[in-house]
């Protein structure tokens, strides 16, 4: 068999997508010829024929031109998921961002005295106007909001943690790395389980800058426990004239609780405790975009914004534009819910669950692939990202079971469709989880199933 030359398949791909020019073909071109060769060596190609070789310089092409970063589809429950992108945007984030990436914008520029301005006043009222914070500053992430907070108030001081609260998030946060790379010192009180006010206050010296809380994110300690409120750590910040912080992780601006959830404390009612400065990130229960919040009192959040690490982290205009339309949406709870897709998504009745599986299992089952079924199995999701580590989202999921297909090999099927279909596993079941799914990703779905059937059943 003849291999076709790189500049042959280069007509070729030319001639199928004729609005590149010829020259941005060269690689493309390499990877079909090498491709060929392959399959040539394999064993799997006896025969060139024009129309087999379109069809690889097409598959070839299509792979070379689809982004690395992509979208995919949530099927998996978890609603605030870190390895899938975190906070799906509302849709009037979207189009500010469009917007702000499109135009000039008035991103450091005073309209109202035509000079130069600064960047955090397009969500600096608005945060406090919500949260009834004295003062507020963002910056790119929560990881950023905890070091430059920590590096402001308690450089080469030490900063009195409880050991309960040593807490690891994703692999790369974890708060004593954190603490050394911010310059401050350790000093961790209490046990893993049970850290009394009594602990804090023996640990206090006169090298001591700060008192810090951290949510335990993504785990809970249950049993025999004790941890300090933040009004008892605020009144020995007083009774010391030490500052105290408190990293609330995904930062509640809703009162979840209203909604038949465990109580978390809100933002606002965390700053009404009098905590000095509080950190929490932008794309976790909030819904908006990678951003790290410092809200508190005025004088501390002053100095963190005058702190040379501040330009290092700062945040870019696109979240800027993004987070403002996300934080106006927080004006009003009804609004918020509505608009915002976590929240929605995380307060999705279970009986909308169950339709929206009755009708998927329906047309699964349409489809006609053999050995296999579909049918609704009652379970749980999770809002993830660090949130709410104990709460279950009662809810119903589609279970896929196949005689001959393993769970695994469905889920890897899935997981290879364009877009990709991420799932979960549930004993011998695929599980396919309504709750973080659009309208658009059902389509989408039922395409995958079908080509699954074209694939190993034959085009029948
Ligand atoms: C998630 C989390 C962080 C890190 O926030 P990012 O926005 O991911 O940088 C820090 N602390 C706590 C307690 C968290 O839950």
């Amino acid at each position: 068999m003849r291999i076709p030359s790189v500049n042959e398949v280069k007509q070729c791909l030319a001639h199928l997508y004729p609005q590149y020019p010829l020259s941005y073909f060269t690689e493309p071109a390499r990877r079909v010829t090498a491709l060929i060769r392959e399959k040539w060596q394999k064993g799997e190609l006896k025969d060139l024929t024009e129309e087999r070789l379109i069809d690889l310089a097409k598959q070839v092409f299509e792979a070379y031109e689809r982004p690395s970063l992509q979208r995919v589809i949530n099927a998996t429950g978890v609603v605030i998921h870190t390895n899938l992108g975190r906070a799906p945007l509302a849709e009037k984030a979207i189009q500010e961002i469009v917007k702000v990436a499109r135009f000039y914008s008035n991103l450091e520029f005073n309209l109202e005295e035509g000079k130069r301005g600064n960047r955090y006043v397009h969500v600096e009222e608005l945060l406090k106007e919500i949260t009834g914070a004295e003062g507020a500053l963002v910056v790119n992430n929560n990881a950023s909001a905890v070091l430059i907070a920590l590096n402001t108030l308690a450089f080469g001081k030490e900063v009195i943690v409880s050991r309960g609260e040593l807490v690891e998030i994703g692999g790369s946060f974890r708060v004593p790395d954190v603490m050394k790379w911010s310059g401050c010192i350790l000093r961790e009180v209490g046990t893993t389980n049970k850290t009394h006010l009594y602990d804090y206050e023996r640990a206090i010296n006169e090298n001591t800058g700060l008192l810090l809380k951290v949510h335990k994110s993504n785990f809970a300690i249950i049993g025999f426990t004790k941890e300090v409120s933040s009004e008892e750590l605020v009144a020995l910040g007083k009774k010391y004239n030490l500052p105290v912080m408190e990293d609330l992780g995904s930062g509640c601006l809703i009162d979840l609780s209203k909604y038949g959830y465990s109580k978390e404390p809100t933002v606002k009612e965390v700053l009404a405790a009098g905590v000095d400065v509080v950190t929490f990130s932008g794309d976790k229960l909030l819904g908006g975009p990678q951003a790290g919040i410092i809200l508190g009192k005025k004088e501390f959040i002053e100095k963190i914004r005058k702190n040379p690490l501040n330009r290092a982290l700062r945040i870019d205009k696109l979240t800027l534009a993004g987070l403002e339309a996300t934080l106006r949406l927080y004006r009003d709870e009804t609004l918020a819910i509505e608009h915002i897709p976590t929240l929605k998504m995380i307060l999705t009745p279970k009986e909308k669950l169950k339709k929206s599986c009755l009708k998927l299992v329906r047309q699964l089952k349409k489809i006609g692939l053999q050995g296999f079924t579909f049918k609704m199995i009652e379970s749980s999701g999770k809002t993830g990202g660090g949130s709410l580590p104990l709460l279950d989202l009662p809810s119903f999921v589609v279970g896929v079971y196949s005689e001959k297909f393993s769970p695994q090999r469905l889920q890897e099927f899935l997981r290879k469709n364009n877009p990709p279909i991420i799932t979960r596993i549930e004993e011998d079941f695929l599980v396919i989880d309504p709750r973080c799914l659009f309208p658009e990703d059902y389509p989408e779905i039922l395409r995958a199933f079908q080509r699954f059937k074209n694939e190993f059943e034959g085009s029948s």
